[in-house]
């Protein structure tokens, strides 16, 4: 992969099974769930992405790293529709979602949870996660999603009828991920999510997501904190002002030397 500024190291990742890869483009596979080609996307004169390529495959768990300012958050809103690029596309199973409205995207199960939580401070928790599940079409499996959610956050199912807004940093960290766990995500795209939490509730929220791919949801992670990231991840890409400097498996980032220098806070 084209390196700017830190060197590029291994290429695109690669999808985690030995899938079919499209010649000359070794990030590319049948198995792919999102590719997002050479997308840009602009703030009026402010370029924030400039011509990124990436690759998720199915339920996989791939950290977006960089600085901030890097366009990780654009990128994430680009691809669930909150803003447009002028350039490129973001195919998802095949079908490019550039121009359909969030709501469609939604429907297509390719949930963002964006930084900063956006719980409902004056509803409960249980509240709280059945709007989760009205992202989905024909609702009316409420129950069943609710017991899977609270199988995998039991804190909640303690706290089902306290007020979201009274519950910690932590605990409403994990409900943002519960909540966008009800509407079944195939793509699930957390931004930050261990933003202003204590180590240990950063441990807890690094735990969960890795068993989220087992539900069958590939998960797109933006981390500033790009050590629990990159262990937590299969595959990574670093951004840097608005570009993909460095890809790989997220094992082979964690040990080279230019992430551990620019990220990691390796002397
Ligand atoms: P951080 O980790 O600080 O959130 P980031 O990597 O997510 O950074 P973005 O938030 O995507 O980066 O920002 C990329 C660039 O786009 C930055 O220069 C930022 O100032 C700019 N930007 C982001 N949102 C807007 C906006 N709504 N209007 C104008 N410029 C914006």
């Amino acid at each position: 992969m084209a390196a700017n500024g830190i060197g590029g190291l291994e290429g695109p990742p690669k999808p985690p099974t030995a899938a079919r890869t499209a010649p000359g483009n070794p990030g590319r596979s049948s198995s792919s769930l999102l590719e997002v080609d050479d997308l840009h996307v602009s703030y009026g004169r402010i370029r924030a992405v400039q011509g990124v390529s990436l690759t998720v495959p199915d339920a996989a768990v791939v950290a977006l790293i960089g600085a901030n300012g890097a366009g990780k958050s654009t990128l994430l809103r680009a691809i669930s529709g909150i803003v447009r690029p002028h350039r490129g596309a973001v195919r998802y199973l095949g079908e490019d979602l550039v121009g359909l409205p969030v709501h469609q995207i939604v429907r297509r199960r390719v949930i963002h949870v964006p930084e900063g939580r956006g719980m409902l401070a004056r509803m409960t928790v249980l509240e709280n996660l059945r709007l989760g599940g009205f992202a989905l079409k024909g609702a009316g499996h409420g129950k069943s999603d609710l017991e899977r959610v609270f199988a995998l956050f039991p804190v909640l199912r303690e706290r089902r009828a306290q007020l979201a807004g009274s519950l910690s940093g932590g605990e409403q960290q994990i409900l943002a991920i519960a909540r966008a766990m009800m509407a079944r995500p195939r793509l699930l795209m957390l931004d930050e999510p261990s933003l202003g939490l204590a180590p240990l509730l950063v441990r807890e929220i690094f735990r969960i997501i890795p068993r989220l791919t087992a539900e069958g949801t590939a998960v797109l992670l933006v981390e500033q904190n790009a050590r629990m990231a990159l262990q937590c991840a299969v595959y990574a890409y670093v951004l840097q002002t608005g570009r993909v400097v460095l890809s790989g498996r997220a094992a082979d980032l964690l040990a080279a030397p230019e992430v551990q220098h620019a990220y990691l806070g390796a002397g």
